[in-house]
């Protein structure tokens, strides 16, 4: 089977475009062996360690489920902070021990470039399934699979991203990663949360255009694909700060009207306020089917890191 060129996955700017075609292609094979209800034994004899220093609902239990779905082992740690870590131990000594229980190690942790620390303390692949404020590349990569299970295609669509895109690693990811496609980004945030000057630079430099404004309204018309996100009140030093900004977007079934038949509604969960429940009911509305899209990506991933 084909694999990735590396050992692991830290971030969404990583994989060349027929890399990203690659895991799509598998993913999509995973999909249909799902509904088909195959019995599948890629990870057979291997065990995945997933470590979660921060709270986690859909990527903990989706790369359980994926591993699980291909005929492998896990071992968790659903809670890391209260592990050996809550003694002092170090990542770097954390990983080493972990590479001795599990062949590949999924991790989640509040500090920008704790995947990549890991990965230089292991032999054994990491996936970085969220650094602080930094990335979350393995959710970019199921948001592109639904993207085009949605909409048949990625080149040319505009793609607003929406919320606090200072701090969201699934934004600053998925800018990243469809930077490769030809879209067209707006994005919508208050001022206080606008997306870092250096991903808009490194955009503009691609070629891509980037509008930026805090009304989301006036962006709605021209949007196919409105990505709703959360405001990220764990990385905020100041609570009336986030009290003030916490309820800066709520998207209800009204502000859709002038929205093209065809939008595509994202958020990469878990919502707190963004989307009132009366969008839920329409058609565009595919949270839901994205969470679950994470289970066949995620199979891909851990397919395609596999060593032997
Ligand atoms: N679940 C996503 C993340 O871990 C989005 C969020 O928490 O707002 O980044």
């Amino acid at each position: 089977m084909a694999r990735l060129s590396s050992k692991d996955v830290l971030r969404a700017d990583q994989f060349s475009v027929d890399e990203v075609a690659l895991i799509m292609e598998t993913a999509r094979g995973f999909a249909d062996a799902l509904a088909r209800g195959d019995v599948l034994d890629r990870m057979r004899g291997k065990i995945l360690s997933t470590l979660f220093y921060e709270p986690s609902t859909r990527t903990r239990l989706s790369f359980e489920a994926a591993m699980e779905r291909l005929g492998g082992k896990v071992v968790s740690v659903a809670e890391a902070k209260s592990s050996s870590a809550a003694k002092g131990e170090s990542l770097h000594d954390t990983i080493k021990t972990v590479e001795g229980y599990a062949d590949v190690i999924v991790l989640r942790h509040p500090q920008i470039g704790a995947a990549a620390e890991a990965a230089d303390a292991t032999h054994r692949p990491v996936l970085n399934a969220g650094d602080g404020a930094g990335q979350h590349p393995t959710q970019s990569l199921l948001d592109l699979y639904t993207i085009l299970e949605e909409q048949g295609r990625v080149e040319g669509l505009t793609v607003t991203l929406v919320g606090d895109l200072k701090h969201g690693r699934t934004v600053h990811s998925l800018a990243d990663l469809l930077a490769n496609y030809g879209v067209c980004f707006r994005f919508v945030a208050p001022d206080a949360l606008r997306m870092p000057s250096e991903i808009v630079e490194r955009l503009r430099a691609k070629g891509i255009t980037v509008d930026e404004s805090s009304d989301l309204a006036a962006a709605i018309p021209e949007t196919d694909v409105l990505y709703m996100t959360r405001i990220q009140r764990e990385r905020f030093e100041d609570p009336a700060e986030y009290d003030r900004l916490k309820d800066a977007f709520v998207l209800t079934r009204a502000m859709l009207e002038p929205a093209k038949d065809s939008i595509t509604i994202m958020h990469p969960l878990p919502r707190v306020n963004e989307i009132a429940t009366d969008v839920d009911g329409l058609p565009g509305a595919a949270y839901f089917r994205q969470a679950a899209n994470g289970v066949p990506v995620r199979m891909a991933l851990l397919s395609l890191v596999k060593r032997e």
